[in-house]
């Protein structure tokens, strides 16, 4: 390694954290070229990434190595550890490099976990203790007989959080370890993807090096049998070289219609738990939690009033919290009880299913933009930011698959999908301005839903 690379590094990992430094900075390679360094990446979804969030600090960490700014250059290089994607020419000119086969000693990441699912911020109870001590039990290679882990529960019960935190704990514990965190769907598109450039080897392969296979969602396999096969030898031959499996799912395996009998008895064979709706009291707690994380320590009766306004679903008290914290902000009056019963009855209208039309309206009408545009690849920032939006609640409050919202919206990679709609969340989180549009998009069109269903 470079040993300027290797001073930026120790730099940075101070700086942006380790989770961060882990999924991003870490797969980097670095090589000098011309004066200046060239960052290589497996994936245009790293370079993209790392280019928006990370250059400004990278550059900053080589200007504090080596004097001055170096020029420097990011571009995505294939590799066998890497997802399969095209190498992307930066430039007609510049040939993309290519690696050998393997890379010794870099462990294999696949997908990404999110840093804030940690266990020290899940709050366990009765109805998810089993589910939790199980978590930990993997995470901490004391399991025996729990591969996989299967963890099933309905919508916005916890099941990506626990599963998140498992891997944050492993991985503490073996800094190397292979892992591969993802969802069903993405299993799905990374195999199409292997298909298309008839890489299904290298596919397999990376997947068989895991120490630890995570799968999020797995009912989505129903019926699709290419997958199904697919992922049965995935599982097999990691479940035959001990190594361990986690899978979530909304419903029992017994209960995925159109499961091979063999995937099926896979599920099973392991430990199945389940995660049920929290009690009031740990929905208490829940969003006590969760507004301490926004530095908000709010007062019982407010908190009560969120746990009463809101379902089983923790999806909905976050919402609800993130709806009365916008309208602090942005109105900068105090959240008393009055006020915050006010703000939250005139939220709790039912929920209908939505379709894509009437969010593209939405969104069009909003913000005053064509829906052709929004199918354009035109990159006026207006346009870009309703378009991110419409991602966004395509695949939040439409539930399309992000293959199908790329289809819609001018045949885009669900990628660059993927990559819209995580920025979207991440932005409601931070960005109380952007929590209150989009809060207030949801709302248009869910009146337009009710409006036409009538
Ligand atoms: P699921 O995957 O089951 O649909 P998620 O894991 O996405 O649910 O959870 C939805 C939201 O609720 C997340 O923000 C998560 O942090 C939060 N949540 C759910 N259960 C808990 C819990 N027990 N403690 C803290 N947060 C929770
Ligand atoms: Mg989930």
């Amino acid at each position: 390694m470079l040993a300027e690379w290797q001073a930026v590094l120790a730099r940075l990992r101070d700086q942006v954290g380790e989770h961060s430094f882990n999924a991003w900075i870490e797969p980097i390679e670095c090589v000098a070229e011309d004066g200046g360094f060239r960052l290589e990446v497996g994936s245009t979804f790293l370079r993209d990434w790392i280019s928006r969030r990370l250059l400004g600090e990278i550059r900053a960490a080589f200007a504090g190595v080596v004097g001055v700014e170096p020029p420097l250059r990011i571009m995505v290089v294939e590799r066998s550890d890497a997802p399969p994607v095209a190498p992307v020419r930066e430039s007609p000119r510049q040939q993309p490099v290519r690696k050998p086969a393997v890379s010794p000693g870099r462990p294999v990441r696949i997908g990404r976990l999110l840093d804030h699912y940690t266990f020290d911020r899940f709050v366990v109870g009765p109805s998810n203790e089993l589910a939790y001590r199980a978590a930990c039990a993997v995470a901490d290679g004391t399991a025996r007989g729990f591969n996989p882990l299967f963890v099933w529960g309905g919508v916005g019960l916890g099941k990506t959080h626990l599963i998140n935190a498992l891997a944050h704990r492993f991985l503490q514990a073996r800094k190397r370890g292979a892992i591969a965190f993802l969802s069903a769907e993405e299993f799905m598109n990374q195999m199409i993807t292997a298909l298309r450039q008839d890489k299904m080897r290298p596919f397999r392969e990376r997947f068989r090096e895991l120490d630890l296979l995570i799968v999020d969602d797995v009912e989505f396999l129903a019926g699709k049998e290419r997958m199904q096969a697919e992922f049965f030898h995935t599982f097999d031959a990691l479940f035959a070289a001990g190594k361990q499996v986690v899978l979530t799912s909304d419903k029992p395996p017994q209960a995925i219609a159109d499961l091979t009998q063999r995937l099926r008895s896979r599920f099973e064979g392991g430990l199945n738990v389940d995660v049920r709706p929290p009690s009031a009291e740990m929905r208490l707690e829940i969003v006590r939690r969760k507004a301490l994380d926004r530095g908000i320590d709010l007062d019982e009766q407010v908190l009560r009033l969120v746990v009463e306004h809101s379902g089983a679903n923790v999806r909905e008290l976050e919402g609800a919290l993130t709806r009365i914290l916008a309208w602090r902000d942005l109105t900068g009056q105090a959240l008393d009880h009055d006020a915050v019963a006010n703000l939250l009855e005139a939220n709790s209208r039912p929920l209908r299913r939505v379709t894509a039309g009437q969010i593209l309206d939405a969104v069009s009408r909003y913000f005053q933009v064509g829906v052709e545009d929004l199918r354009a690849h035109g990159r006026e920032r207006a346009i870009s930011e309703a378009r991110q939006i419409a991602m966004y609640l395509l695949r939040s409050i439409g539930e399309m698959p992000y293959a199908a919202i790329g289809d819609l919206l001018g045949g885009r990679d669900h990628s660059t999908v993927i990559y819209a709609v995580r920025v979207a969340e991440g932005r409601r989180s931070k960005d109380a301005r952007f929590d209150v549009t989009v809060a207030a998009l949801e709302r248009a069109v869910r009146e337009i839903a009710c409006r036409e269903a009538a």
